[in-house]
């Protein structure tokens, strides 16, 4: 899934734990995805690509068996769950955060090719319903659907729905081989895509934190009590 709705799935996590603050679960929800990328620059994670890129299906997921396998975020989220609730005995923290990071384990497995092992050391089986190989255009109908799912439960302002469709539309190219776009330039330049990728987790997550903490003049916080809990937090 991309960065934008991994991003978004923080807006449920608020929705359901409205007191804790978002930013702990905005780091959550893309903890997978930043380790990751600090594996892939430090050669300990792999990934590659076709000698063209026209789509996310050209992109491959190599070896990422630490931060992208079944087993690693299971743990996170328990150990962080442990920490944070048992440790420092902030039950709603340890348990907004712990879902953030299995989030993110549930929807990469509904969209990735078949990239995601059980545990690191592991070769097979490897997990991933495929979407982006076998469908890359209904992934993206699957994406932005989520996204604006995400904003609905949340009750985000207008600004923030703006941010999760436009967000979705600038990765359409990804999902289209026919529809020429950025990608092409990450053909043999796998770190380029870390780096790209590091970037919109970066800025999606700023985004977001921030639009979600505005509220939307035209909702009423008579019908929407948790909009105002939202702001303040
Ligand atoms: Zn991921």
């Amino acid at each position: 899934m991309f960065a934008i709705d991994h991003a978004a799935t923080a807006l449920l996590v608020k929705r359901r734990y409205p007191k804790v603050p978002l930013t702990p679960i905005l780091i959550a929800v893309q903890a997978m995805e930043l380790a990751w990328v600090a594996l892939n620059y430090l050669g300990v994670e792999r990934t590659a690509t076709e000698s063209t890129v026209r789509s996310v299906a050209d992109i491959h997921l190599v070896y990422m068996p630490y931060s992208h396998s079944v087993g690693t975020p299971i743990l996170a989220a328990v150990v962080a769950w442990l920490i944070i609730e048992k440790g420092f005995h902030r039950p709603m923290l340890g348990r907004a955060v712990s879902i953030g990071i299995l989030s993110h384990l549930i929807l990469d497995l509904l969209t990735h090719a078949h990239d995601i092992v059980l545990w690191p050391g592991l070769a097979s089986p490897r997990l991933g319903l495929g979407l982006y190989a076998a469908a890359p255009f209904a992934a993206f109908i699957v994406e932005l659907l989520y996204g604006i799912l995400c904003w609905r439960v949340y009750r985000g302002s207008r600004a923030l729905l703006a941010l999760i469709v436009l967000a979705n539309l600038a990765n359409l190219s990804f999902f289209s081989a026919s529809i020429p776009g950025p990608e092409q330039y990450l053909a043999g330049r796998p770190l380029l895509l870390v780096t790209t990728i590091f970037v919109q987790i970066v800025v999606t997550l700023v985004l977001v934190g921030a639009l979600a903490r505005r509220k939307d003049p035209s909702s009423s916080p008579a019908r929407s009590p948790l909009v105002a809990t939202n702001v303040i937090s």
